[in-house]
């Protein structure tokens, strides 16, 4: 029998009162600080780790996929700028700009080897990025743009006041506090400001606990039901492995397999920004990243297995991983689907297809990585980040509204900063006219994204 404690009613400070309240310091939540900020709106981001980036930093999901298609970047804006800073710091190993889109084979060759920087027998731009250089990155980036950011605060609930939500509650070593907002964006990731403020959600937690071991993981749509936790290994040489990768497909498989049957959940070596890392990706399915019980279980699940998956590599002397060593695990728990807002524009297939009208558009997003995905740029409408029926919330990220499927070819690391920054100026924009999110005029967000630097196409 479930077992309450009533906890007593009591005052909570209020830290800050914004235009723009940013949860979530990830991917999204990110650009849509910077966004905001940059856009003139007095911006506030609470953040539960001690960095900024998520996915990508924290949860050293370091492959930044293709931005470009044929020769046009079209993920540009916040996303390219932190590109362009981190290859001037050395932080990342990609195919260079000036050769997007070539069909040279001496640029095929060497970009083969690296999983989505090739498509269609062209080069892609995008790269695998160093996680701590991105955090310094960020960090610039915010501070430049005037954030008002507190780290290690732990978001617990809206604030709602008649279907709109007013701020939001958090948890830090002070205790609880409050942080109020013309508008709040929800860039949890996991949707936890709109769940708690009761905005209606979608989660597909039966596909995540039936999703079975036998399927395609980095395609089929079980890929949304996966949990991780990545770590790296150091002492390799990836060109030597890409080599034997290349041309030992069947032999590669079977270690694959092995290393599978090892570890209890599929993992595959992918590379960093340096040769002599690597970066073991990995796909845990069944369970939930929002369940306490399960996120545990995966990180201990996870650190029991490392060692023996290193001890198979090495006696087993795979090329290039012969004399590896642990290098790091991912300070955050990665996860790859969870809550999805129920928003004014549901995405669906068609949307990607190109075949609806849409001149609401925040983002146009190439099409890589996905073979089942549509080969035409997709254009995405606002109403994806816009909650039906609750007021005063924006969301962005991975838990924006879509169909699963679609979601799950939709969610990565670069569309996620430009949805981030799509909500970060549609918010600074009602905020200055006065106006709902709802009803924000979509011709000024759209011009003041061209503005930031945003391809629409
Ligand atoms: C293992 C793995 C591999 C992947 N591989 C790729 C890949 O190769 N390429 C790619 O492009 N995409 C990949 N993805 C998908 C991609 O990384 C994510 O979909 C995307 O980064 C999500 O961005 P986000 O901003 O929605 O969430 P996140 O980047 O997770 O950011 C959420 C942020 O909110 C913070 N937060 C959460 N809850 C609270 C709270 N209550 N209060 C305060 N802060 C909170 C978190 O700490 C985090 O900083 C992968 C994902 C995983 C897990």
């Amino acid at each position: 029998m479930e077992k309450y404690y009533l906890e007593e009613e009591r005052n909570i400070e209020i830290l800050e009162e914004a235009d723009v309240l940013v949860v979530g310091g990830g991917s999204a939540g990110s650009a849509a600080a910077i966004a905001a900020a940059r856009a003139g709106a007095k911006t506030v981001l609470l953040e539960r780790y001690g960095q900024l980036g998520g996915m990508p930093t924290g949860g050293e999901v370091i492959l930044i996929p293709s931005m470009s298609a044929g020769k046009t970047i079209m993920i540009r804006g916040i996303m390219l700028e932190i590109m362009e800073r981190l290859t001037a710091l050395g932080g990342v190993c990609g195919p260079d700009k000036s050769i997007t889109g070539s069909t040279d084979s001496s640029h095929m060759e060497k970009w083969k080897k690296y999983f989505n920087m090739t498509w269609n027998n062209e080069v892609c731009y995008g790269g695998y990025v160093d996680p701590d250089l991105m955090k310094i990155v960020l960090s610039q980036m915010i501070e430049e743009a005037g954030v008002n950011l507190y780290l290690h605060s732990l978001c617990c609930r809206a604030i709602t006041d008649a279907g709109t939500v007013r701020g939001v509650c958090f948890e830090s070593k002070e205790g609880r506090k409050a942080v109020m907002a013309k508008t709040v964006i929800d860039c949890s990731g996991d949707g936890d400001i709109f769940a708690s403020a009761g905005a209606e959600f979608e989660i597909d937690l039966s596909s995540m606990q039936a999703a079975s071991r036998d399927t395609d993981i980095l395609h089929d749509v079980s890929r949304t039901a996966s949990l991780a936790l990545v770590y790296r290994f150091g002492g390799a040489d990836y060109e030597c492995y890409a080599d034997y990768a290349a041309t030992n497909p069947q032999q590669l498989k079977k270690h694959e397999e092995n290393l599978q049957q090892i570890a209890g959940y599929a993992l595959k070596i992918f590379p960093t920004s340096r040769n002599d890392v690597v970066w073991v990706d990995n796909w845990v399915l069944g369970y939930s990243s929002i369940k306490v019980k399960d996120i545990t279980a995966v990180e201990t699940l996870v650190r029991r297995t490392i060692v023996d998956v290193m001890d198979y590599i090495r006696t087993n002397k795979i090329p290039g991983l012969e004399n590896i060593w642990l290098y790091d695990t991912a300070p955050q728990l990665g996860t790859r689907g969870s809550r999805r807002i129920l928003g004014l524009h549901h995405l669906e297939m068609e949307d990607l297809y190109g075949q609806k009208e849409c001149d609401n558009h925040i983002a146009v997003i190439p099409s890589t990585v996905n073979p089942a995905m549509p080969q035409v740029p997709s254009k995405i409408p606002y109403g994806v980040l816009v909650p039906i029926t609750v007021d005063g919330l924006l969301v962005a990220g991975r838990c924006f509204s879509s169909e699963l499927t679609v979601n799950s070819m939709t969610n990565l690391v670069t569309h996620c900063f430009a949805y981030g920054q799509a909500a970060g100026v549609a918010a600074a924009v009602a905020a200055a006219d006065d106006v709902k999110v709802r009803d924000v005029d979509i011709k000024k967000v759209q011009t003041q994204l061209k503005k930031q630097g945003v391809y629409l196409g």
